[in-house]
């Protein structure tokens, strides 16, 4: 008796403690927040905590189980079995909302005698930008009402880790993709503060776009689960709505629906079929209240979750199926003008003069808000589709590319010896980029390419990435050049992009009198060009470059993409 009662003291005071070591607005730094976890792992069995790889920073990234098998790869085979639930935090380290609201439920858990009846498989990053963790201050976050001091959102080389996912210019993506696929997580969640308009809700959520799931996993989420979240959440007085992405310059204009690309963490999660969600707590609301919203969502989603494993389940065996019929692969969405409507809990706002700039000011009215029916977009349309190819091949050259199908999970076959194959090579006819870098990158846009049939010699060594394989989606996403996230649009296949031997005119002349002589097709276009064109009439380098690139001695590898096509009736 006195040893339970003792045991009892023991613990009620260190749950007071573990409360108390930071008031309701603040949060913890990260060596605050692992050696915390590390006190909780080492206190409690059915708390694991892991070292799971390298950051930019130098320290390692973790990941915290609860409810796993109390071995390193028995929890892992037991997350990839069983219905697993994972949660990321401070990707933007500004945003920490949910590192605060996890150890508010493993606090909680703890004080509820930590059952595991009716419990998922949880796994949480506790903060996945260690660089943006240990750039803390108190101030880059102009728009946000607390916590007292927070991390940066760029991590230790300066980028938004929520753009790397397909890249992977970061350390950090990795780790996460070692993580995401020792788990297979069933439902992912990445956690978030808004920027933007000011409205009434704290808590807002961004959804998986639905068209670039499988139905009936579309279905589950948007039909049941995201309703059912919105009842439960409403009986804890939280009101849950769309993140506010806006049409126009305020939410009366309408909102639209998120273009979750792969590079984005929900994006990523998506390409795996799992039900992935990003939570956007209201910038303006006070930390304490963004923390319990989040704490709410995480809570709610874990309960849908185990409430409905078979279903879920289910669907994402179904969506594997539904993936293997698929013929075509759709990319290139763009928002649709088929509207919706949405009823929306503003504020009132005006455009008084500016007191500094003397010109017209947005200014929203927290004293006058406003419950009004607003137009809601909310379906996409892809704009391009490609045949679904038996495999690509890809020349050994591209490590990068190759290392990062490794790291998310590709399968592929290494041909053993040199080989002549009949296949689809794509040559680059057209592309934009951008003048300035994002991410790190000089971004390709409306990308234009054709397909010509070649035999090609392939050499041991080179890779062949078969389609009929869990990652499809990622390997589409990544492989196919005209894609949103595609390694070509990333810059991975620049250099192919380049001639790398020319002529010199006065040597050529003599070469192009043989070769106008020995095809007279030639002499003809070239006459009737000069016809047509007084450009090209006057310039001598544009007449020899004419007969110079329909003749033997052109490089015709140019603009020929290292990805090659098997296609699929072969
Ligand atoms: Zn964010």
């Amino acid at each position: 008796m006195i040893r339970t009662f003792l045991f009892a003291i023991f613990s009620c005071c260190f749950l007071f403690a573990s409360h108390s070591q930071w008031t309701e607005n603040q949060s913890p730094s990260y060596p605050e927040l692992m050696t915390y976890l590390e006190k909780l792992d080492a206190e409690h069995k059915e708390i694991e905590l892991y070292a799971m790889g390298p950051s930019d920073y130098g320290l390692p990234i973790y990941l915290c189980v609860i409810n796993g098998a109390q071995d390193s790869t028995k929890t892992m085979a037991k997350a990839r079995k069983e219905t697993t639930i994972l949660i990321n935090n401070a990707i933007h380290a500004g945003e920490p909302d949910g590192i605060n609201a996890c150890l508010i439920w493993l606090d909680n858990w703890i004080k509820g005698g930590k059952k595991t009846k009716n419990l998922p498989v949880i796994a949480f990053i506790p903060a996945y930008n260690v660089g943006g963790m240990m750039h803390r201050g108190t101030s880059s976050r102009a728009n946000q009402n607390g916590p007292e001091e927070y991390g940066f959102r760029g991590n230790a080389q300066n980028l938004d880790l929520n753009r790397d996912f397909i890249k992977m210019d970061s350390r950090n993506a990795f780790t996460f993709a070692k993580i995401y696929h020792a788990l297979n997580p069933d439902v992912f969640i990445d956690t978030h503060v808004s920027n933007g308009a000011d409205y009434q809700y704290t808590l807002t959520y961004i959804a998986s776009m639905r068209e670039r799931m499988a139905p009936g996993l579309g279905t589950l989420l948007y039909d049941f689960m995201i309703p059912a979240l919105t009842s439960k959440l409403k009986d804890k007085k939280w009101d849950l709505f769309p993140y506010v992405e806006l049409v126009g310059e305020t939410p009366e204009k309408g909102i639209h629906a998120f273009n979750d690309l792969p590079r984005y963490a929900m994006g990523y999660a998506a390409l795996f079929d799992a039900l992935s969600f990003t939570i956007e707590t209201h910038m303006l609301k006070p930390f304490p209240e963004r923390v319990k919203a989040t704490h709410d969502m995480i809570d709610e989603v874990i309960q849908w979750t185990d409430k409905n494993r078979m279903s879920i389940e289910n669907e994402r065996s179904q969506a594997a199926n539904y993936w293997r019929e698929q013929t075509h692969f759709r990319f290139n969405y763009e928002l649709s003008e088929k509207k919706d409507s949405i009823r929306f809990k503003g504020f009132e706002h005006s455009f008084p003069l500016s007191e500094i700039t003397g010109l017209p000011r947005l200014k929203y009215h927290q004293d006058r808000p406003y419950e009004k029916v607003i137009p809601h977009f909310k379906t996409y349309q892809a704009k391009d589709s490609v045949f679904v190819p038996k495999a690509f091949i890809v020349g050994a050259q591209c490590r990068d590319i190759i290392e990062r199908l490794g790291a998310n999970g590709i399968q592929f076959e290494t041909l053993q010896k040199d080989s002549l194959i009949q296949l689809g090579q794509e040559r680059v006819v057209d592309f934009k980029t951008i003048s300035r870098p994002y991410e790190g990158h000089f971004y390709h846009s409306e990308v234009k390419t054709e397909v010509e049939k070649a035999v090609v010699q392939f050499k041991a060594g080179d890779v062949v990435v078969r389609l009929d394989q869990p990652g499809r989606n990622f390997i589409l996403s990544t492989l196919t050049p005209q894609a949103e996230d595609s390694y070509f649009r990333w810059n991975f296949m620049d250099s192919y992009l380049q001639q790398k031997e020319y002529f010199s005119a006065y040597v050529f002349e003599d070469r192009a009198l043989e070769i106008l002589a020995a095809n007279p097709w030639l002499k003809e276009e070239l006459e009737t060009l000069k016809a047509t064109s007084k450009e090209f009439r006057e310039s001598q380098n544009d007449q020899l470059y004419f007969i110079y690139k329909n003749s033997p001695y052109f490089e015709d590898h140019l603009n020929v993409l290292p990805v090659f096509i098997l296609p699929n009736f072969q």
